[in-house]
Order: structure tokens, then sequence, then C-alpha cells
């Protein structure tokens, strides 16, 4: 084992077997060995810096019927809203004011918010606040449609590519298809955005050898962000019976990809918050680097239920988050917080 994790360490690659034998065989010993590498490299890479994002979840209406996800369209307990671009800036308003500089506008795929309507809202939030980093997380759209929301100002788009094998990303989204997904990911990358990809913990027919080839996905695409989350079963959901995914193996994997993709930004993700308490001060022990904290206006929040309980953390809170990161010896960094590839920004 010691000798795979140096190799990571040296090389920042593995091979399948490898990462698998890592996956079957790791124990609480290189579990530690494991951390103190992922961190050593975040260190170099980004400094003991946690970025935060202010996240906008703006409107919970899907197209799509994703089978673990509670916003899916089969679901018809949602009750579902849409927030209006007079909402949305008012929002993103408020965070600026409290210092944030970054922030995520996500929704399920939702088709009433066309690209002119997309392009009108991104110009607006730029010409109000031309320093700050945009984020969109809406799904998949056209080449074209990705090309103009990027001219009109977006920043980072994060698709979490949610499993890298085919076969069970085509059994659980159904209408969906994997090489398409895929295809999004080249696209957004090609046409010039912070591009974040990622994958949930827990799913149908997941192995490790499933889970190494997400980890090899990554090292193959280079992503800017990766967003790694267990699942949560959602009770209006055909997984409703399905097991939380591992709190513990999400953050190995977060460990893994801070060492495979040294400078990729790498959120503790609101999941893994959501079914474990320590989950912040883990995941950024592990190599995570980025928290979102969420500035959607307090009458929506509840209805934007990917799974149950939710634990979404206000953007008020972060004092409470500066205190949990000095803790840990890290401080919470409210600059834009570009991949170290991006913007000439070697220097970040
Ligand atoms: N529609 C956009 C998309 O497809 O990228 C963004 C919204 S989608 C609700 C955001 C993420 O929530 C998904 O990428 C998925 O990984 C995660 N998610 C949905 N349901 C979940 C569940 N039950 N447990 C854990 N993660 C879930």
């Amino acid at each position: 084992m010691k000798n795979i994790l140096d190799k990571l360490y040296k090389d920042n690659y593995l091979n399948k077997e490898e990462i698998i034998f890592i996956l079957d065989n790791i124990n609480s010993k290189w579990e530690s060995y494991l951390f103190k590498l992922a961190r050593k490299t975040l260190f170099r890479t980004y400094g003991n810096r946690v970025f935060v994002r202010g996240l906008l979840e703006f409107s919970n209406y899907c197209r799509n019927n994703c089978i673990y996800c509670g916003i899916r369209k089969d679901n018809k307990n949602v009750d579902r809203y849409r927030l209006s671009k007079k909402e949305i800036l008012s929002s993103l308003s408020e965070s600026s004011r409290l210092g944030y500089n970054t922030f995520v506008l996500q929704s399920g795929e939702d088709i009433y918010y066309t690209d002119e309507y997309l392009e009108d809202l991104i110009k607006e939030i730029k010409l109000k606040y031309p320093e700050i980093a945009l984020t969109l997380s809406i799904g998949e759209r056209s080449f074209k449609s990705y090309e103009k929301l990027f001219k009109a100002g977006t920043d980072r788009f994060l698709l979490r590519h949610e499993t890298a094998n085919s076969t069970i990303y085509n059994n659980i989204h159904p209408d969906m298809d994997w090489n398409r997904r895929k295809g999004s990911l080249y696209d957004l990358k090609k046409i010039g955005y912070q591009t974040g990809a990622g994958f949930i913990v827990g799913l149908p027919e997941q192995t490790n050898k499933v889970l190494a080839e997400d980890l090899l996905f990554l090292k193959e695409l280079e992503p800017a962000m990766v967003g790694i989350g267990p699942l949560i079963p959602h009770p209006n959901t055909p997984l409703k019976k399905e097991k939380i995914g591992s709190p513990e193996k999400t953050i190995i994997l977060i460990a893994l990809t801070r060492l495979l993709l040294p400078e990729a930004l790498i959120p503790v993700t609101t999941a893994l918050n959501t079914i474990y308490k320590y989950g912040f001060e883990s995941g950024v022990l592990a190599g995570g680097n980025v928290i979102m904290l969420n500035i959607s206006p307090n009458y929506v929040r509840k209805k934007y239920e990917i799974y149950k309980n939710k634990e979404t953390k206000d953007a008020k809170e972060l004092d409470i988050f500066r205190k949990r990161a000095k803790k840990i010896g890290f401080i919470v960094d409210m600059e834009r917080g570009d991949n170290l590839n991006f913007r000439g920004n070697k220097n970040v």
C-alpha cells in the first residue's frame, strides 16, 4: 500500500488495478497516510485556503427523470418554483454585500430559461459585478447554447458526470445517454469554461472497479473542479430503498482525486455535510478546498429537495465555517478562487 500511495503522490497517476487495490484494502492507518499526502498536495497548490461560493437554486423544474433525484420530472409531490430575474439579482446583491465573489446558479434542466433569457441575466450580473466569477449548473444544452452563455460572461460550468460506467449511467438516467453527457463535458472545456465534473458515491451496481473508472475518467478529462458526494435516497424516487452512500468512502475518493488532479478545486459537498456532522473538517483534511453556502431566498429553499433533509447552510453562517476552518488550520478565502490554470492565475 505504501508503495502505491507514494507513487500516486509522486506521479499523480495510478492505473486501474492500483486504484482498485487501494479501495479494496485501505484501512484506518493507510487512510491517515493518504489524507496526509492529499493535504501536502493541496498545500503545494492552493495552500491552507477554503474557497467559498454562494449557491442559488433558481428553479426546481426539471425535464429529466434521474432515478435518484428528488426534483425529477415524475415526482408529482414537488412544489415547483422558478425565480424571476429580479429575485435572482436581489439574492446576489445581498450576498455580494456579505463579501461573496463567486456565485453558482443551479437548477433542474428547465427550458423556460432560454438562451436569450440567460444571456440577458448573465450580462446584467456581470455589468453590476464585473469582478465576480459566475458559475452555471443547469444541465445539458447544445454546444451553441453553451457558447452563447460563455460569451455572455459565464466563467464556470458544473456538470457532474454522475458515473463513468456507461451501463449504470444509462440505467439510472432514463432518456439520457452517457456519450452525450461526456460530450457535453468536452464541449464545455473546449469553449473555455472552468468545467466541473464529479460523481455520486453509493449508486446501485457501483463497485470499486466502477469507482476506479470514475477516477480515471476524471484524470483523462482534467476538469477544473470535481464534486463528489454520497447518494442520499429520496423517498419519492425509485431509489428510495437504496442505502446511503458511505461518507468514509466519499472522503477517501476526495483524497485520491486531490492526488490525481492536484490543481482541481474540490468542494466538500452539501450531501457529505448532510450525512456527516464533521463532513466539512474531514473533507478539507482529505484535500477538499471549496464550500458552497446557500443564498436562495428562504421561501424556496425547502423546495429544492434533491434528497431528504438536505443540510442547506446559509451564506450568513460564514463565520461558523471560518471558526471551523481555523480549528483545523485553514482559512476561509472569499476571493474568486479560480482554478490555477485559468485567468493567467498561476500565482493564486
Ligand atoms: N440539472 C443540473 C445537472 O444535471 O447538472 C444540476 C442540478 S442536479 C439536481 C445537481 C446534482 O445533484 C446532480 O449532479 C447529482 O449528482 C446531485 N443529486 C441529485 N440527487 C441526489 C441524491 N439523491 N443524492 C445525492 N446527490 C444527488
